[in-house]
């Protein structure tokens, strides 16, 4: 009977966490909504007792892994494994595994950042599989991601891990939630498409996208109202490709993947985008262009990949403590 892994994704709305079993498929997924006011030693008594709910479902005949992975919206610091900084969960240093381990004492638990943990999961199970070295970005309210180098999640040279969000884009530019100015982040999240569109709207330009009213519109809209040609939303588009596409020219210079890939909501487009995206990193890398491998595609495992990766975590060598 093949043995199964406990993976828990910690995210700021919801605490999932499934079984998962070597072929990368899940049993018995359970969420709940992250109690944020509850505090760390409440969301350890919720994460606990997922773990413990899941144990009970899976029944005695199964073999359960010892191991815990549980994917985190931070860095995680390389020695001492604290929660480095949460946005979205209000914490700061916050050693989560401390207030674990009295609660699953038989187990061993595996702290890692979400977004590597999405990447494991396309490196095993999905568009990254079969490829030495893969670079994995996500593009929701925040921009996310990972690369396997060699096989292996590459954690940078100290540990602190991969984070293709806060890197300077563009000096000076625009705000970004991190407290810094000209993030890449600035420019391809969820909320820098809403901003534009505003700004726009704000100042007259026509457009079937509304800000107010009954029907205020979603990310989708934007997309959609690209697609049919509205101007607004056919330049605000036009923007975030160009700067998503030099932003990903740079990683594509830096790490010169096998393989790119996107996740998260926005990645879901279809082909029409990929050929924008693809068309702008070619312009981007110029000269580089030849030299590299650079089509970017979209990712396979959607949002189970955080949940899959977890489980994963105590397999990959840079999370092995
Ligand atoms: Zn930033």
């Amino acid at each position: 009977m093949s043995l199964l892994r406990l993976g828990v994704d910690l995210g700021g709305t919801n605490i999932a966490a499934a079984l998962v079993d070597e072929n990368g498929a899940l049993h018995h997924r359970k969420s709940v909504g992250t109690r944020v006011d509850a505090g760390v030693f409440g969301i350890a008594s919720d994460i606990t007792k997922l773990v413990q709910e899941l144990v009970a479902t899976a029944g005695e005949d199964r073999k359960i892994s010892p191991d815990i992975g549980i994917g985190v919206p931070s860095i995680v610091h390389p020695k001492t494994r604290v929660v480095v900084h949460a946005n979205n969960l209000g914490w700061i240093d916050v050693d989560l595994k401390k207030y674990l381990l009295p609660l699953l004492s038989d187990y061993k638990i595996h702290l890692g950042n979400d977004a590597d943990c999405a990447t494991l999961a396309e490196s095993r199970f999905g568009v990254l599989k079969g490829y030495d070295n893969g670079l994995f970005l996500t593009l929701g309210t925040g921009l996310g991601g990972g690369f396997i180098y060699r096989g292996e999640l590459f954690t940078g040279g100290l540990g602190f891990s991969f984070e293709p969000g806060h890197n300077t884009l563009v000096l000076d530019g625009d705000h970004c939630t991190c407290g810094r100015k000209g993030c890449l982040e600035a420019y391809v999240s969820s909320g820098a498409l809403r901003r534009e569109v505003d700004k726009r709207l704000n100042a007259g330009e026509p457009s079937v996208l509304k800000a107010e009213g009954g029907d205020p519109y979603t990310i989708r809209d934007i997309f959609d109202a690209s697609d049919a040609g509205d101007p607004v939303a056919v330049r605000v588009i036009d923007r975030y490709v160009y700067h998503l596409a030099a932003g990903l020219a740079n990683y594509i210079n830096i790490f010169q993947p096998d393989i790119v890939a996107l996740g998260g909501g926005i990645s879901k487009r279809g082909e029409a985008f990929y050929r924008r995206i693809n068309d702008g990193v070619e312009r981007a890398l110029d000269w580089m262009a030849p030299f590299v491998k650079r089509e970017v595609m979209p990712a396979k495992l959607g949002n189970d990949a955080g949940i899959i990766g977890a489980a994963l975590l105590a397999t990959d060598p840079s999370y092995q403590g």
